[in-house]
């Protein structure tokens, strides 16, 4: 039988870490760790997200402060406010929740968070260190996948690993801790030829091309590693009913793979995890606290 990596229960031991974390360091630090979310636009997933950020950050005792701007705020008056929430000293972690309307210039917002409050490691200066291979904030669903994989003793190192999807919320940075790691590692994308053989070759694939279940059985080795990272919607058979979906057709590969993740609670609720994580790395550095966590970091 296969091994269903369970996103959901690892997340709540971590949780579990994290929450005993913040007890005991809290009076050293004399605050509480605070994250900002910034939200623009009424995005209903993005509000779902929002909410189940603001509710995790409150199980574990890390302070959420969510800035929710209209449509019709001006790109220069989110600058003010993410320079604003760079100074604060309460808050440790500053993420801006994507998507986001098509007016504001993302990149340029992303670029103004300081980069060691950049707890969705998205900054250019993050991404370069990514790249050198030195440590930084990293992106939150790649680390969560990296621990995953990491809860159930699978090994990265020497294996081939296929990434179908190269953006830069997912593919390339996973990619590049894979690659940190010594995976063997290739990424694919819309343009890849052939894309099902070289999937198959994967020893773990990983699926984050954003196309409902895109992967089936063609495309998976016998004894394969399997993560879903897509998340989809979709309409089903009976009126007003929708049921969620990933990029991989679970039923077509399942027989013949070692372990796979499920949707949902495979991989989103590690992404949320990490978030938290990476939130506290910010206030241990800030306040130079012991470590007890360095595990949980790709
Ligand atoms: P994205 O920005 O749309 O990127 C999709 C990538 O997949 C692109 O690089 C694209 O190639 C590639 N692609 C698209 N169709 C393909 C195909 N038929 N064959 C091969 N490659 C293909 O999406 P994203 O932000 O990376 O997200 C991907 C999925 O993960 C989405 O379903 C998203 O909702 C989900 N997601 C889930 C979580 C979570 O926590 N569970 C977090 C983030 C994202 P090109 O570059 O050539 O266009």
């Amino acid at each position: 039988m296969s091994l269903k990596l369970d996103g959901k229960k690892l997340s709540l031991e971590i949780e579990e870490r994290l929450y005993n974390y913040i007890s005991s360091n809290k009076k050293i630090a004399k605050r509480s760790p605070g994250l900002a979310v910034v939200r623009i636009g009424e995005d209903p997933a993005s509000g779902v997200y929002v909410n189940n950020k603001e509710k995790a950050c409150s199980r574990i005792g890390i302070k959420s402060f969510i800035f929710h701007l209209n449509d019709s705020a001006e790109q220069e008056e989110v600058e003010e406010l993410i320079i604003k929430l760079n100074s604060d000293k309460d808050i440790d972690g500053i993420l801006l929740q994507l998507p986001i309307p098509k007016k504001f210039d993302e990149q340029k917002l992303i670029s103004n968070i300081n980069p060691s409050k950049d707890v969705d490691g998205l900054n250019e200066i993050n991404i370069g260190k990514l790249v050198k291979n030195e440590p930084a904030m990293r992106s939150c669903t790649p680390a969560g996948i990296i621990n995953l994989l990491r809860s159930q003793n699978i090994t990265i190192e020497g294996k081939k690993i296929v990434v179908i999807g190269r953006s830069l919320l997912v593919g390339k940075p996973l990619s590049l801790m894979l690659l940190n790691l010594n995976g063997t590692v290739t990424m694919t994308h819309s343009k890849t030829l052939n894309l099902n053989k070289v999937c198959k070759e994967a020893d773990i694939l990983i699926a984050a091309a954003g196309k409902p279940n895109l992967v089936d059985s063609s495309f998976v080795k016998e004894g394969a590693v399997i993560i879903d990272v897509g998340i989809h919607r979709l309409k089903s058979s009976e009126e007003n009913l929708t049921r969620l979906c990933g990029d991989v057709l679970l039923e077509d590969v399942i027989s013949k793979v070692f372990a796979y993740t499920p949707v949902p609670g495979g991989v989103g609720p590690m992404t949320v995890t990490m978030l938290l994580v990476n939130t506290i790395f910010s206030w241990k550095k800030q306040f130079g606290l012991s470590s007890t966590l360095k595990d949980l970091l790709p």
